[in-house]
């Protein structure tokens, strides 16, 4: 959804001439080569997605604080000379939790995954106040890792658990976040990351997923009683935010909403 919501942007704001978004599929090896074609003018930027957003940032001169501190990269940008490496993830999740009218502060929050969002996600969590933080990962050991992350980085108490034991483990939270892409389409749009019995112990369900903007998740939570948001917004505004970074003004972001939905609609959702 990336160039449709780019190239909507650039054309409402008469930069169609200056700017095009287009997606390019990247060997790992030439990771080097993309951060050099910024470097030459090449390119203005980039965004970054599964799965280099971590391995990004060995190759990128500056990485901003935020960039750091999740441990992952997904927009780049030339400044001053040099190449830039930042996280509007972040951004996008917490623009998204503001938009839904939640606050987290001392309350108890639960993640599936711990990969590259899952990252992005703790980190607004843990810095919104969060009380408690439980993440389920279908591999243990990265659960760990992205515990022990958040517990350098925040006084929120941190627990994981392989998802596997989701049944007996999920307590009850204000906001279960599924993190994985399970559910989306073209991969198991079908199936839910965790059985939908365990959904009555949560207020709030959101879903990373933008395609379907319905996931069978948010379905089961519904009938389950929850609130839900899905991916839309937070995609939206990750765009709008690495737009901002990359022209130096204001996102129409009514704009690139429509042009994502119209795409969904048009196409595969
Ligand atoms: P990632 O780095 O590849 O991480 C994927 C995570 O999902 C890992 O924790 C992985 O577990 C888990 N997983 C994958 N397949 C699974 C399965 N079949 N069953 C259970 N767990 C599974 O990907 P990511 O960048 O974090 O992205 C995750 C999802 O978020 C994607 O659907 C992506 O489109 C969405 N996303 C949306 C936005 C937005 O703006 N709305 C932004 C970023 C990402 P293991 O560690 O065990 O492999």
């Amino acid at each position: 959804m990336s160039p449709v919501m780019h190239n909507a942007a650039f054309s409402a704001l008469g930069l169609s001439n200056e700017f095009e978004y287009r997606a390019c599929v990247l060997e790992g090896a030439r990771l080097p080569d993309l951060v050099q074609s910024i470097l030459t003018g090449q390119l203005q930027g980039a965004n970054i997605t599964i799965p280099y957003k971590s391995r990004i940032i060995e190759h990128v001169p500056v990485v901003s604080n935020i960039g750091f501190a999740v441990g992952s990269v997904n927009t780049l940008y030339r400044e001053k000379g040099t190449v830039v490496g930042c996280n509007t993830d972040v951004r996008g999740f917490e623009r998204a939790i503001e938009e839904a009218d939640v606050s987290l502060q001392t309350k108890k929050a639960t993640l599936i995954g711990a990969g590259g969002a899952a990252r992005a996600v703790s980190f607004s969590l843990a810095r919104s106040g969060l009380k408690e933080l439980t993440i389920f990962n279908r591999s243990l050991p990265k659960a760990r890792s992205l515990a022990n992350l958040v517990r350098m980085r925040s006084r929120t108490e941190v627990k994981c658990h392989n998802l596997e034991r989701i049944e007996n483990k999920l307590a009850e939270s204000s906001l279960l976040v599924n993190c994985t892409p399970v559910g989306m389409t073209g991969h198991s749009s079908d199936n839910t990351p965790i059985p939908a019995e365990v959904l009555s112990r949560v207020d709030i369900v959101m879903d990373l997923i933008y395609n379907p903007l319905r996931t069978q998740l948010l379905r089961k939570a519904q009938e389950s009683g929850c609130k839900t948001i899905n991916g839309l917004t937070m995609l939206v505004q990750q765009g709008a935010a690495s737009f901002e970074i990359w022209t130096g003004k204001k996102a129409p972001i009514n704009v690139m909403k429509k042009a994502v939905l119209k795409a969904l609609k048009g196409g595969n959702s």
